[in-house]
């Protein structure tokens, strides 16, 4: 199936032309980020934690200490809403009320699992590792059983999910086209610098390519 289907939770109700529910249109947003805010409830208090996410098929894996509170909260299966979003510009039009900002962001619902398999959890450590950098993983030393043991993995099904997207120029009132203020979309986007070599180093490794050429998907 390439479309998720909407719940009565996950109907975008304002602007729903700007709702998507295509696999590859969600897919392409949450691989296009590494970064997620995670909200749930603590007896009555919400809570919403940014964190750093994988994504392999049908799963977003979280990571994290396993004193973590959220991770811990997580795992004992309370209902959570991990939002990923990108600002890919700022929409200036002619009136105050239509600027608007172009962004593509995807909010999934549902309850996450702890990862207990050791295969499972090594293997999500890459999925997690390689989301965030591709080319990492096969370079780097690997967690041994003690920091396995320190670390929690959880897996939140993408199931419950919805997508919005807004993209294009400002739609202004018909008789504001005639107003002289400038009008247009200043876009924005992720820009990796020149890599930073740690100053503790031993060897003069070269900057892999991987990080030279970095770069994530564009909007
Ligand atoms: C871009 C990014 C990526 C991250 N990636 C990870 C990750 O992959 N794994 C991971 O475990 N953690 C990650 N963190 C840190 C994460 O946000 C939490 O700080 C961390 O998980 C500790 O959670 P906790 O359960 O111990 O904190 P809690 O016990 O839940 O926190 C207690 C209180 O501390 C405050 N607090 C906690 N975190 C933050 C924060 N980030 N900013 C402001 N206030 C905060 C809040 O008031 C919170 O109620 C990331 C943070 C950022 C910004």
């Amino acid at each position: 199936m390439s479309q998720y289907q909407p719940t009565e939770r996950t109907q975008v109700k304002r602007l729903p032309k700007r709702a998507n529910y295509d696999r590859e249109t969600v897919f392409q947003i949450l691989d296009a980020s590494f970064v997620c805010h995670v909200g749930f409830s603590v007896e009555g208090q919400p809570y919403v934690i940014p964190t750093n996410y994988g994504r392999s098929g049908e799963t977003i894996y979280l990571h994290g200490s396993a004193a973590s509170r959220m991770l811990r909260t997580l795992s004992e299966g309370v209902p959570v809403c991990v939002t990923v979003t990108h600002l890919d510009g700022i929409v200036l039009a002619r009136s105050a009320f239509h600027h608007s900002v172009n962004y593509r962001s995807v909010v999934v619902l549902g309850k996450a699992r702890l990862v207990e398999d050791a295969e499972e959890k090594m293997e999500a450590l890459r999925i997690f590792t390689e989301h965030v950098m591709k080319g990492r993983w096969e370079e780097i030393r690997w967690p041994n059983e003690q920091e396995l043991k320190a670390t929690t993995v959880l897996a939140v099904p993408i199931e419950e999910v919805s997508a919005k997207v807004r993209t294009g120029g400002p739609l202004d009132d018909e008789e504001d086209y005639a107003l002289t203020v400038w009008a247009g979309v200043l876009p924005l986007g992720v820009v990796p610098k020149e890599p930073i070599p740690d100053p503790k180093r031993r060897n003069e490794a070269e900057v892999p390519g991987y990080v030279r050429k970095y770069g994530r998907q564009a909007g």
